[in-house]
């Protein structure tokens, strides 16, 4: 017998009518190029989602072509995400910060048809749209502006495009395993491979987004989403707080500490999330100035693993709770986040604490195991470490326009993340495989090192990485960034390891560098560091 309920398909349309409807009134803050700010709301981000819809179908869009953004987060990139979708069409999020070549091989590859871009990326665009061989419209994301059209000729603008468009537009209505955004992981090996989402899993995540133990955006929520909407969707937190109604500032293209800290106390930020890099700088602004971050109540870190001095200093410092995530482009990304459970609240207060600093467990909808190189179930024990799968309803099943993938094992997707799981699936990543450091035939996690290594007061950042050594195949090297005005020895940062860590785990030497490099998510570039330190040890 069916089930006799009203079927309606899982459309993102929907989401931006429910934001108007029922938060039309709440407001939205978004830092332009220029550092100005500027005050929409729901109402106004679905009526201009619809008027672009609109335009986008007029100018002969056919359902499922590609729409490109070369964007920060701001307004018009969240009318974007709405009204490109909403439409029935793709909304693929490039990532600036890559290599030129890799932007016009992404760009190509998805065969964007238009590609909307912020004045900041013109000269970028001016120099590329010649191999940009598949786009018809370049939009400029703001007001007409005569001289760009001698840098992009034709290029259109949005605010204009904006004021043809319909804002009596009706959203089409298709099948919710309709395509509705693609996004390319970042590829440091080999070329970058696309990730495409569709209605259903999008709406999926959103609805375990907006669980308690997931992050439960509320209409209470002044969320702020310092990851970038073009690293997969800003984890999905624009779809999310559509749906649960919550104020957004979306803070444009400074992510210094200074312009985070301003607008956390401006605008009243209750929750934050982004990777840890982007939090050294701001507890590094906030301790300097001296700002409480008084309305923030929570942070959500992941991307990376968040080092548990950073989750310290948020608890005890500035009383903000930070809720460790796991993730990937892969799975829409959220696949893991570290609440507690009613059995922990009577344990000492030092052992909830250690309890937070894993990277948590999976909500309905992923599931994950672990398994040896012949792919055999490992136990869940907390202990054992092993290859990490996972299945789920918005993990990825095959990549975008790729030949001859046997992508699934069994149906379960390879993470590439080396990790333990405990009985209650709260995970921990030991590693991504290829950074684990196999010192004579035993493992070393660089992740648990750089833990240590990054609550030393006197550095600002640190990264470990395995580096050939001729008894021990692989050592761990200290790579290290001194903190501002500090001169830290090799040998008092090797002793802070004591006691911290088995013996033969600590690294055999420290170099220092004035940075690290980052890719271009803001992870620390390892294979750089690998080839740049190769003989560190050798000699
Ligand atoms: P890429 O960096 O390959 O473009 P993603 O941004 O999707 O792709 O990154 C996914 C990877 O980032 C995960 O497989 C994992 O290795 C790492 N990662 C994400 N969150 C965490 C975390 N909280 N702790 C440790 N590693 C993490």
């Amino acid at each position: 017998m069916l089930g006799q309920m009203m079927t309606q398909p899982l459309l993102i349309s929907s989401l931006i009518d429910h934001a108007e409807r029922y938060h039309g009134g709440t407001d939205i803050y978004s830092v332009e190029g220029g550092g100005n700010v500027t005050q929409t709301s729901w109402a106004r981000v679905a009526e201009n989602a619809r008027r672009l819809g609109s335009a986008l179908t007029a100018l002969g869009l056919q359902p499922q072509d590609r729409v490109g953004t070369l964007a920060w987060n701001n307004r018009r990139h969240l009318e974007i995400y709405f009204g490109v979708s909403g439409a029935g069409f793709v909304c693929h999020t490039v990532n600036p910060r890559l290599f030129p070549e890799q932007l016009t091989y992404i760009i190509n590859h998805a065969q964007d048809k238009v590609l909307f871009f912020d004045a900041t990326f013109l000269p970028l665009v001016a120099a590329l749209h010649e191999q940009l061989s598949e786009v018809q419209h370049f939009v400029l994301m703001g007001p007409r502006d005569e001289a760009v059209l001698s840098q992009v000729p034709d290029v259109k603008f949005y605010d204009e495009l904006i004021s043809s468009g319909d804002p009596g537009f009706e959203w089409p209505t298709f099948d919710e395993n309709t395509a509705s955004s693609l996004c390319y992981t970042s590829g440091t090996t080999g070329n970058p491979k696309g990730v495409l989402y569709s209605h259903r899993s999008t709406l999926l995540h959103s609805f375990a987004s907006n669980t308690r133990d997931v992050i439960g955006y509320s209409a209470m929520d002044t969320v702020m989403p310092v990851v970038p909407m073009f690293h997969v969707n800003a984890w999905g937190s624009p779809y999310a707080c559509a749906m649960s109604g919550s104020r957004m500032v979306l803070p444009g293209p400074d992510l210094h500490g200074e312009a985070l800290v301003n607008l956390i106390d401006t605008y009243g930020v209750t929750l934050a999330m982004g990777v840890p890099t982007i939090w050294q700088g701001l507890l590094a602004f906030a301790a300097k100035s001296g700002s409480k971050l008084t309305t923030l109540e929570r942070t959500v870190i992941g991307g990376a693993a968040c080092p548990p001095s950073m989750i310290e200093t948020f608890r005890e410092r500035y009383g903000v709770d930070t809720v460790h995530a796991w993730g990937m482009s892969e799975m829409s990304p959220l696949g893991t986040t570290n609440y507690p459970m009613a059995k922990h609240v009577d344990l000492p207060i030092e052992e909830q604490h250690k309890l937070r600093e894993n990277q948590g467990r999976p909500p309905y909808g992923v599931e994950l195991k672990i398994v040896d190189d012949d792919g055999n179930d490992l136990p869940h024990d907390g202990a054992t470490q092993g290859d990490l799968m996972v299945r789920g309803h918005w993990v990825l099943n095959s990549y975008f326009q790729m030949q001859d993938q046997q992508l699934l094992s069994d149906g379960w997707f390879a993470t590439g993340d080396v990790a333990t799981l405990d009985s209650d699936g709260y995970m921990t990543i030991r590693d991504r495989s290829k950074d684990i450091i196999k010192s004579g035939g035993e493992w070393i996690s660089s992740v648990e090192l750089e833990n240590i290594a990054v609550a030393h007061p006197k550095l600002a950042t640190a990264a470990v990485v395995g580096v050939p050594h001729p008894k021990w195949d692989e050592r761990p090297l200290l790579v290290a960034v001194k903190a501002e005005g500090e001169e830290p020895s090799e040998g008092e940062l090797l002793e802070f390891f004591d006691g911290k860590i088995a013996k033969w785990q600590i690294p055999d030497k420290v170099v220092f560098v004035d940075a690290l490099p980052l890719n271009a998510t803001g992870k620390v570039l390892k294979r750089n560091l690998r080839a740049d330190f190769e003989d560190a040890l050798n000699g």
